[in-house]
């Protein structure tokens, strides 16, 4: 079996993966989309695998997460970063912290704010996955939801990037049909941040004129209670 599957979602472009250990068929989901429940569930029945962990990145302004719902029907338990106040949450992960599964599978919590204050990158063996950190070509938007420019830009150029050049890149979202990248690729070509000073990523970013998120209002709400609570826009 393959110990890594990359599922996507075709209408917020989100990457939700699944981390397999073969031996054990124990696995970790990060990032999981609440549209896409029965698919994920079908998955892991079929594939006969245990889930013990479910992973958020960070509270996602767009698209709902299903990490409640997939805790309730499987029994993991929730995983997410502590400065997202995902209150529901069974594990409040700092930075370092260590989450095991499958026979000596090992994922490492990396704080890596700047999309969001508390979003955060998952290191496991030779792939991280960065969330809206750190994307193909690119990086999530700064604009939001405690959003900073220059946390996004260390957080990318003093942690991510010094990880191994032949890391595999697995990002929260592509909108270009990419898949995966290196951190090599990336410190190389990112068009944001490769060889750029803060000043200027700060004018790169600040020049986007991004629309607001279609969700937000709903999105961000239920993400804070893992999906399980919606609050309508008022
Ligand atoms: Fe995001």
């Amino acid at each position: 079996m393959n110990d890594l599957i990359q599922q996507f979602d075709e209408v917020s472009f989100t990457y939700t993966y699944f981390l397999i250990d073969p031996s054990t068929k124990e696995a970790v989901i990060i990032d999981p989309v609440d549209t896409k429940l029965n698919n994920l569930i079908n998955f892991i029945n079929e594939k006969q695998i245990k889930i013990k962990y479910v992973l958020e990145t960070h509270a996602h302004a767009d698209h709902i997460t299903s990490a409640g719902n997939l805790c309730k029907m499987t029994g993991a338990t929730a995983a997410t970063p502590a400065h997202c106040n995902i209150s529901n949450a069974d594990i409040q992960l700092t930075d370092g912290q260590e989450l095991t599964f499958g026979n000596n599978q090992v994922i490492k919590a990396i704080h890596t704010p700047g999309h969001t204050a508390g979003s955060m990158s998952f290191l496991w063996n030779d792939k991280v996955f960065t969330g809206d950190t750190l994307l193909i070509n690119g990086c999530g938007r700064t604009d939001f939801q405690s959003g900073s420019n220059s946390d996004l830009y260390h957080s990318v150029t003093e942690k991510l990037f010094k990880l191994p050049e032949d890391t595999i890149v697995l990002p929260g979202h592509d909108y270009h049909g990419k898949k995966q990248s290196t951190i090599g690729d990336e410190k190389r070509n990112n068009a944001r941040l490769a060889g750029k000073s803060l000043d200027e990523f700060t004018h790169i970013m600040d020049n986007l004129d991004l629309p607001k998120p279609k969700l937000i209002d709903q999105a961000v709400p239920a993400n804070l209670t893992l999906g399980l609570v919606s609050h309508a826009a008022e």
